[in-house]
């Protein structure tokens, strides 16, 4: 699902020593009595695609208007190439936003909608033709420059939409929701030539977005929004393996939760007693939390096994009645209702020629994992 990620040495968020492009600190934006945006500190480096996912309402388009400066923070700095950006107006910085409404000249045709910012600034003739044919080129879009708007479809207008903002050559592109008009089918396919350009480029993008496959395709980091505040920013691998919280564990991917209670906390296991999972659960890493504290445990539908003969053991081992399964050609979806009533969800491979363990509806099946598959979370 997500991206052939940068080369390690190309990951400068993991080095302190590296120097950020766009400096958030202690961002908030009071509208009235609302908050949208809470005590927001972010750091994005040169030529990331980083993205903010949430919810709708979350605060994504307003964090993203005060970095393009159509909005001004209440309180906090916002720093972008070393320089402050209080008091510059958005015309002055660095910075482009795309927008979801593409908001393409009807009258013009894609070569000149491309042109226009180029043409406003005098630059050549020449020079606007050649820079205008290699955009143009780049987002697929050369055998359609004499078209206008109006005989474009919705992926044709984005790609015009695009070039029209990466033609001035920002140092930063800001974009809200970019492929939300897009079928999802088109939209998985522009989501990696997005990534594609991005990368030919060496621009900085900054991508809204309340899909959070499409967040775990593009972006090289996401920072998770809640309710104005960023709850968690890491690599997509990251927030999807280590979930630092209930809410972000739901909120990207699917997930099975147990709320439990630690009866034994070791420097290196922890063993929960959890109602909800009907089993003891053993979890072979320290975990910090205190003696008798209600915590939950979180385990991906795919790293669950499904079998009809009980394994052996005592720990990590549900048993239920498989209650529905869905067929998806590559996996099936099983949905096991478990003897605590909960209801538990896991995903298996179809592997050819696996009749022998074959499992179907009424069946009384075991859940077991590995004691390292699943997150254990405090909050
Ligand atoms: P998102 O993009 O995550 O869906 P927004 O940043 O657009 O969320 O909005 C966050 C919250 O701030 C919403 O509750 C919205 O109603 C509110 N909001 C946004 N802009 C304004 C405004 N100009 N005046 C009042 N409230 C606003
Ligand atoms: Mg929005």
């Amino acid at each position: 699902m997500a991206q052939e990620p940068l080369a390690a040495d190309a990951k400068p968020w993991r080095s302190s020593e590296e120097t950020p492009f766009i400096k958030l600190r202690n961002i908030t934006k009071v509208f009235g009595d609302f908050t949208a945006v809470d005590d927001v500190s972010l750091d994005i480096y040169k030529s990331e695609l980083f993205c903010l996912l949430g919810g709708s309402g979350s605060g994504k388009s307003t964090l993203l208007r005060m970095l393009a400066g159509f909005e001004l923070p209440t309180s906090g700095t916002i720093e972008i190439d070393g320089q402050d950006m209080a008091g510059v107006p958005a015309y002055a910085r660095p910075t482009n936003m795309m927008f979801q409404s593409y908001a393409l000249f009807p009258h013009m045709t894609v070569e000149k909608n491309v042109a226009y910012g180029l043409l406003r600034d005098g630059v050549s003739k020449t020079e606007v033709k050649n820079q205008v044919g290699d955009m143009l080129a780049l987002v697929q879009m050369s055998e359609l420059a004499k078209r206008k708007p109006h005989q474009l479809s919705g992926g044709q207008k984005q790609r015009v939409a695009l070039a029209r903002s990466l033609i001035k050559r920002p140092k930063v592109l800001l974009l809200d929701e970019p492929l939300g008009a897009l079928d999802k089918k088109l939209r998985e396919e522009t989501q990696f030539e997005l990534v594609n350009i991005q990368e030919s480029l060496g621009i900085t993008f900054i991508v809204v977005t309340h899909d959070q496959e499409e967040a775990m395709t593009l972006a090289c980091r996401i920072g998770v929004m809640d309710q104005g505040r960023i709850v968690q920013i890491g690599e997509p691998e990251e927030v999807y393996e280590y979930p630092n919280s209930r809410f972000v564990a739901d909120f990207i991917g699917s997930v099975n939760m147990f709320e439990g209670r630690v009866i034994e906390d070791d420097d290196d296991f922890v063993r929960i007693q959890s109602e909800d999972a009907g089993c003891e659960i053993y979890v072979s890493h320290g975990v910090s939390c205190s003696p008798n504290q209600t915590l939950w445990f979180a385990i991906r539908p795919e790293k669950l096994e499904i079998t009809k003969k009980k394994p052996k053991g005592s720990t990590n081992i549900i048993s239920g009645i498989v209650e529905d399964i869905a067929y998806l050609g590559n996996l099936s979806t099983y949905r096991v209702r478990l003897d605590s009533g909960k209801i538990m969800r896991l995903t298996r491979t179809n592997r050819a020629r696996s009749d022998e363990d074959k499992i179907t509806w009424e069946d009384k099946v075991y859940i077991t994992w590995d004691d390292k598959a699943g997150v254990v979370l405090t909050s």
